[in-house]
């Protein structure tokens, strides 16, 4: 059996103990004291010294004296704004849920950290391991970049996971080039002039506006897309007035506009702005552009992606080509710096136990993935060391 995947079972029950702790402890955007607490004492009883470079953002480096290239193997760890419904004996103890399996990419890189520190002399270069908070309101990786996660040594490849309870335990679904959308969120305050309703002429029905906006906005989807291409507009809010006889003052419009291509991403977004400013001028409005989110695409190097996949071959891995997911991970800002690699690790509940999606209160996921995701990050970066 493969060395890493063998000494990972070996690491199961730390693993899940691991996983379990956090899963109870769950923290949301970058305020993570727990969590971030955590991480460092097991890195610090590993022999690895952690460095938190941003608010909650953690570094720790193995091999570092080292000439040679540096791998950095990512992990989210924060939890999601919802109450758990998962009725698991090791549920949440907080408001927040770890129902996208952040807790879970914690443990399976932890686990990696104690394997490749065991072998620390077989590491021809440098581990560079990255936990990132705030993921889920993608703001992590941008701080930690900015922070210089890159720099120091300077960062060759990446490799990340996500885990994908769709897939059975021992798949890991594989997508070359564009993997995950990138997500531009904005928030729209449509401006009007409030007034009586029965004399409409004397305001400007900022309702009206933001109805016109809407429509407009939906048609650079339905006719300035390619067909080939993919785009998605959605506005999760649409708010305004309290009254059937008051034109209010304002109307605020929350949404996200997702897509793969680069180059329709910056037409569209340019085109987000023209028509949000028209469509208010029009009816002698005004709209105010707030940016909620700006996450680019995730690129999965393709080449970079078979050279891993080589190296993690004889971990008995049943590797799955998957179409590019319209979900975002703010992962996507690194693969823009950097080649980098994204797993999707299988870790569907055996039998009959129901499935549900990512984000659902009820997601269970299945712990006999951890070893695996362990076993991957730690062979991924020993053997890309070993031949570069
Ligand atoms: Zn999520
Ligand atoms: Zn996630």
């Amino acid at each position: 059996m493969n060395e890493f995947l063998e000494r990972a079972n070996e690491l199961k029950d730390e693993l899940i103990e691991n996983r379990r702790y956090l899963h109870q402890h769950p923290e949301i955007r970058d305020d993570l004291p727990i969590t971030a607490g955590f991480v460092k004492e097991k890195l610090k009883e590993m022999g690895i010294e952690p460095v938190e470079i941003s608010k909650c953002g953690i570094v720790g480096l193995i091999g570092e004296k080292k000439e040679g290239k540096t791998v950095l193997l990512r992990a989210d760890m924060d939890g999601l704004d919802m109450t758990e419904e998962s009725g698991l004996p090791f549920s949440s103890k907080t408001p927040y849920a770890h129902c996208c399996g952040h807790d879970l990419h914690t443990a399976m890189l932890l686990g990696a950290a104690k394997m490749l520190k065991e072998r620390e002399d077989e590491l021809k270069g440098t581990v560079k391991l990255m936990f990132q908070p705030g993921e889920e309101y993608f703001i992590g990786s941008k701080a930690m970049i900015e922070a210089g996660v890159l720099e120091n040594p300077k960062v060759d490849v990446a490799v990340d996971m996500h885990m994908n309870a769709k897939n059975p335990v021992g798949t890991v679904a594989i997508c070359k080039g564009y993997t995950c959308a990138s997500c531009d969120g904005m928030k729209l305050t449509v401006k009007g002039k409030g007034c009586h309703g029965a004399w409409p002429h004397n305001g400007i029905d900022p309702i009206n506006v933001a109805a016109h906006t809407y429509l407009s906005l939906q048609e650079l989807i339905a006719r300035e897309t390619p067909p080939e291409l993919m785009a998605t507009l959605t506005f999760g809010q649409f708010a305004g007035g309290t009254s059937a006889n008051i034109i209010p003052e304002q109307v605020i419009m929350q949404g996200t506009m997702r897509t793969f291509d680069k180059d329709l991403r910056a037409k569209l977004k340019k085109r987000v702005h023209e028509v949000v400013e028209y469509s208010a001028k029009t009816f002698g409005a005004e709209t105010e552009y707030e940016v909620l989110s700006d996450v680019p695409s995730l690129v999965t190097d393709p080449e970079l992606l078979d050279i891993m996949n080589e190296y993690v071959k004889d971990l008995d891995v049943e590797f799955i080509p998957y179409p590019p997911s319209s979900a975002s991970d703010d992962f996507a800002r690194i693969t823009e710096l950097v080649p980098s690699v994204f797993y999707s690790i299988g870790c569907k509940p055996y039998g009959d136990v129901p499935l549900y999606p990512a984000h659902n209160p009820k997601i269970i996921f299945n712990e006999d993935a951890l070893p695996i995701g362990a076993a991957i990050h730690a062979q991924c970066a020993l053997n890309y060391l070993k031949n570069h």
